[in-house]
């Protein structure tokens, strides 16, 4: 047992008599020994001594289990009043009517009888942390640097280092934190750019202003709190030394990581096929940074258009277009109309009819995620609504005031969100290993990389074939990133102790799609919804997925306050968008390149290579 532990055990048995002294006494005081549970136990001696070591030894497991923390007394406090609580489900209600042979008390009756000691336990388990707290507290103040020299750090003998802080990157480190509980001889490191693990679902909202940015993010180190965290780029990864090189800021120096075991979770970033003009002057969708950059441009182009004389540079500020007609490029739309309709009452000279929604898709329909007849609905609805779909149809490049389409086609706009092209992690292109033609790493149904024997891979850096559909590559969802990684850590424990490996199989659960206007689809298991109820369920499953209770807390109470008040329009930016910035320059520029100017001809010399 460490010295660490021992203390615990010490210092939890004295508070828990110095507690339950306390809570005899006032039982006593009140004449509550009875709904106490202290009735079966005489004031005799044997009594006596019988509630006096049943306090130690209860005060010993709250040592035991809650442990001290430095500077948690707060969090010590509220553990004994949780553990005081435990204590009267246990005793009063459950031992005490046990031993007095009435059978456990979970009645209505019993817990009433018991009721008046409820408030006894609890104050028994707050003194007993609070004297826990004081009492180690005391022992360090009074032995400083005892435990350091009793118990050194044990030095890790394997190292799993993880890379990205996604669904694949935090579910990895969460299940290896749970299989190897605290071993000191693992360590564990999860290297990400951002230091939190971003609820994708939800990024359309924060765009729109329906959300916080931060309620739909969670802190790595609050998710993984026994994991190493790292906040850092990835530069680089040399397997045959097993180091990976990352750098926390481009003012320091790059620091190398050695890894037994490496687990790749670097997602993906937007492709723009080499399309002219689209990098500049579009609006991506995968980060934070991204959202709430685009909500100010929103919110600042409203600004602009409302005392904007120009009815041509009015019609460009107040056409917003979307690339992709997956979830994300219709979800966001959809999000866009509700944020500019549900906020145009502060805008007195913007009319209703004025602002313009397109999205442009190259598929026949949208949503190639879900079945026809749920697509089909979401057209419907969204056209009803007053969005232009301009289906098959490419976009083949963007300036700065227009998006140019199809073959000569040219959208007059500052806004394009691009949503029509993903591809793997770039870095993953320098690894020795087997990829596909996208770039991602192939990895085998146990989720090693194929050529490389300690490397992992899950999420959307990673082809990985679905065993339940033939073989297939899985589809880039966050169900799929999240539960691979999970079996990329059962794996790297499997392989750390010598049992065999898990293959991943997962079949999907369902898609859901938000529409806006309290409107979504839903098919779950090949069951197929629509409208308000897909707009509950959808809330429901996305709320319930949302890692953490404060965050849950959090974004149920924006959308309770979205049901009642217009959305936010306050610019947290007071940079102009840099579409806007470089709005008047850039367009006598392209102007005069010819590409922009009235009857110019547009997008005839614009090659198309891929996109929407
Ligand atoms: C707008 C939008 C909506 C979506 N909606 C849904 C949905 O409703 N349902 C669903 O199942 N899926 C949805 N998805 C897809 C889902 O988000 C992805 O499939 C999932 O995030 C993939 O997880 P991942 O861990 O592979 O990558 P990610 O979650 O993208 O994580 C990659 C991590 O790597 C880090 N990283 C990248 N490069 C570096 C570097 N060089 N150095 C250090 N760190 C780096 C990033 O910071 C990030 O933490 C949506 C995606 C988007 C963009």
């Amino acid at each position: 047992m460490s010295s660490s532990m021992r203390r615990d055990l010490a210092a939890g048995a004295a508070a828990g008599l110095i507690g339950g002294l306390a809570f005899a006494w006032a039982m006593q005081a009140q004449g509550l020994r009875a709904a106490a549970g202290l009735a079966g136990l005489s004031s005799t001696g044997t009594g006596v001594a019988l509630e006096i070591l049943a306090a130690i030894l209860i005060g010993a497991g709250y040592g035991a289990i809650f442990r001290y923390q430095p500077f948690a007394y707060a969090a010590t406090i509220s553990s004994g009043v949780l553990y005081g609580l435990l204590w009267w489900i246990a005793g009063p209600l459950t031992l005490a009517p046990l031993l007095l042979g009435r059978g456990p008390g979970w009645s209505l009756q019993e817990a009433d009888a018991a009721l008046p000691s409820l408030v006894g336990h609890v104050l028994y388990g707050a003194l007993t942390g609070l004297s826990f707290y004081a009492l180690v507290s005391l022992y360090r103040r009074a032995r400083p640097g005892a435990e350091v020299v009793a118990e050194p750090p044990a030095a890790p003998t394997r190292r799993v280092v993880i890379l990205g802080g996604g669904f694949g990157g935090v579910s990895t480190a969460q299940r290896l934190e749970q299989l190897f509980a605290r071993d000191p001889h693992l360590e564990i490191a999860l290297v990400s750019q951002s230091n939190y693990l971003l609820f994708t679902p939800m990024l359309a909202e924060v765009a729109s202003s329906g959300l916080e940015a931060q309620h739909i993010s969670a802190p790595v180190r609050a998710a993984c709190p026994h994991t190493r965290f790292v906040r850092a780029e990835v530069e680089g990864v040399d397997t045959a030394t097993q180091v990976v090189r990352v750098r926390a800021s481009p003012s320091v120096p790059v620091e190398t990581l050695p890894y037994d075991h490496l687990a790749l979770a670097l997602g993906s970033v937007p492709n723009f096929y080499g399309l002219p003009g689209l990098e500049e002057h579009t609006f991506t969708l995968k980060t934070l940074d991204d959202a709430t950059r685009l909500r100010n441009h929103a919110i600042a182009l409203l600004e602009r258009a409302d005392v904007e004389r120009s009815a041509d540079e009015r019609r460009r500020m107040l056409t917003f277009v979307v690339a992709g007609g997956g979830f994300a490029g219709t979800e966001m739309i959809a999000e866009l109309l509700d944020l500019v309709h549900g906020v145009l009452r502060y805008y007195p000279n913007i009319q209703a009819h004025e602002p313009r929604f397109v999205l442009v898709h190259s598929g026949e329909r949208i949503l190639p995620e879900i079945s026809a007849p749920l697509a089909d609905y979401a057209l419907r609805k969204l056209r009803t609504r007053g969005i232009e779909f301009m289906l098959n149809t490419r976009v083949a490049g963007a300036s700065v005031d227009a998006v140019l389409v199809g073959d000569g086609g040219r959208i007059e706009t500052h806004t394009l969100v691009w949503t029509a092209g993903n591809q793997p992690h770039p870095l993953l292109r320098t690894l020795p290993c087997e990829r596909n033609r996208a770039g991602a790493v192939v990895a085998d149904t146990t989720l090693r990389v194929v050529g490389l024997d300690n490397v992992w891979a899950a999420g959307d850096c990673a082809q990985i074939p679905d065993v339940n559909n033939e073989g297939r590559p899985c589809p880039p969802t966050a169900q799929h990133a999240l539960r691979q990684g999970q079996v990329v850590a059962g794996n790297v424990a499997a392989v750390l102790r010598g049992q065999p490996l898990w293959e991943f199989r997962y079949r999907t659960i369902g898609t859901l799609v938000a529409l806006g206007h309290r409107t979504a689809v839903a098919e779950l298991r090949g069951w197929k919804f629509s409208g308000l109820l897909a707009w509950f369920m959808w809330r429901t499953v996305y709320l319930s997925k949302l890692p953490g209770l404060e965050k849950k807390v959090r974004v149920a109470l924006d959308w309770t306050i979205d049901l009642f008040f217009p959305r936010d329009i306050v610019l947290t930016s007071h940079a102009a968008t840099p579409t806007l910035a470089q709005t008047i320059g850039a367009r006598s520029e392209v102007a005069s390149a010819g590409a922009t100017g009235p009857g110019a001809p547009a997008a005839a010399d614009v090659r198309l290579e891929g996109g929407a």
